[in-house]
């Protein structure tokens, strides 16, 4: 597929993460004014709130974009989506008739501020890459090492927070939490010390369900990606999480990025895994490719320093897509709700400096990861992690903008007043 030219010229650039192909959705507020709903496109965002206030912009009776987030437009249904994009393609396509009323609401995007693109309703995270799960469970068990004997047969997951979900550039505070030594015999309360982040990529559902469905409609259930980071306190996690599952070393933040990529950009990307397959149940069977070839990779930036990427990996390594996941979730009978979010779990590669957190990377802390100026066994107050993903096209990027949280330090005493 080819780039799409735009009469705004930075669209056109081969670096940009927003090309007319994009049309990635968002919220944003300039001058402290209320937030609206947006497009990225090149270095502008386009203000569809206004351009839907002024009837420029017509997607049905009913206003989509009074809201300072997508849940609407999702609500309304995947001809909407569709429409929506064939009707922005037009506004900013090269040569497009309307440019003159158009070119008035777009906005600099570094002169924005941006904000959660929806209301999360519901936030589950998985845990389906082979890699990351073999070398977790090598860490933990070491000559013991084995994958789960369900994790062959199902995506694992757990139920995590919408609370705990932020924007790109929120600040992350280093939490306290119970912390027992293998050394001692008693958990103490502390700051975590081994505070790690996860590069993951997550489904936002943009059609509601109330019975199971199967993976062919639970793709069509999509309505885009975002880039996330599920941080987490390994020190927390280890102490907490028998047996059932992580609670609060994963409750401190998961940080999205600003743009939700919509399913319809990323379809010339759609692969197979490049995992090796699985003999699954029937009702777990992708009909076809479900996975998109996405490169993603993660910087760590400490206090002052300079930025150094840590990890590359690509999407395609998952073992389950989000569509799988989001089947086997609705089987026992869960409904599910627009706006809910679905992790995919860590994505890491088979090579050593393509694992997605550094639990992995430092193969737990015994090995120091060298970054410019220093090295992380895991994160060190000041650290910014920056996780970054695109689809490479002919010419062109489909990507989510960076995914950003600056780790600060713990609190002196959590329960001052
Ligand atoms: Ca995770």
């Amino acid at each position: 597929m080819k780039l799409m030219q735009s009469w705004v010229e930075s669209a056109n650039s081969a670096t940009t993460d927003f090309p007319l192909n994009n049309l990635p959705c968002g919220v944003f507020s300039i001058n402290g004014e209320d937030p609206r709903c947006g497009m990225a496109i090149g270095d502008y965002i386009l203000d569809l709130t206004a351009l839907e206030a002024e009837g420029i912009l017509q997607l049905g009776a009913a206003a989509l974009f009074d809201v300072p987030f997508w849940n609407e437009v999702m609500e309304a249904g995947p001809a909407v989506w569709a429409d929506l994009r064939a009707q922005v393609t037009a506004m900013l396509a090269a040569g497009a008739s309307k440019r003159w009323i158009v070119e008035d609401h777009l906005v600099a995007m570094d002169s924005a501020r941006l904000h959660l693109p929806l209301m999360v309703a519901e936030y589950t995270d998985f845990y389906s890459n082979r890699h990351h799960a073999t070398n977790v469970s090598a860490i933990l068990h070491g000559t013991k090492a084995a994958l789960p004997p369900n994790w062959l047969h199902m995506p694992i997951a757990y139920n995590g927070r919408a609370s705990s979900v932020v924007v790109s550039g929120s600040e992350v505070r280093r939490p306290w939490g119970q912390i027992k030594g293998a050394e001692f015999d008693a958990p103490i309360f502390a700051p975590s010390r081994r505070f790690d982040f996860e590069l993951e990529l997550a489904a936002v559902i943009g059609v509601a369900s109330d019975r199971p469905v199967t993976v062919a409609e639970a793709d069509a259930m999509i309505f885009g990606y975002v880039v996330l980071n599920d941080w987490s306190a390994r020190d927390i996690q280890a102490w907490e999480y028998q047996p059932l599952g992580p609670f609060q070393a994963k409750a401190t933040a998961t940080t999205i990025s600003p743009w939700i990529v919509m399913q319809a950009a990323l379809e010339p990307f759609r692969t197979v895994t490049t995992a090796p397959e699985m003999a699954l149940l029937p009702h777990l069977c992708a009909p076809g490719p479900m996975l998109y070839d996405i490169a993603l990779q993660v910087a760590i930036t400490p206090e002052g320093g300079a930025e150094t990427v840590v990890s590359r990996t690509n999407y395609a390594e998952m073992s389950y897509a989000s569509a799988q996941q989001l089947a086997h979730h609705t089987t026992g009978g869960c409904p599910m709700s627009v706006g809910d979010l679905l992790g995919s779990g860590t994505i890491s590669g088979p090579a050593q400096d393509a694992r997605g957190c550094l639990l992995e990377l430092s193969w737990g802390g015994k090995e120091p990861v060298a970054i410019a100026g220093g090295a992380r066994r895991f994160l060190e107050d000041g650290d910014t992690v920056t996780l970054r993903g695109a689809a490479q096209g002919d010419g062109f990027r489909i990507g989510f903008g960076a995914c950003t949280g600056k780790l600060i330090a713990a609190l002196a005493d959590p329960y001052a007043r």
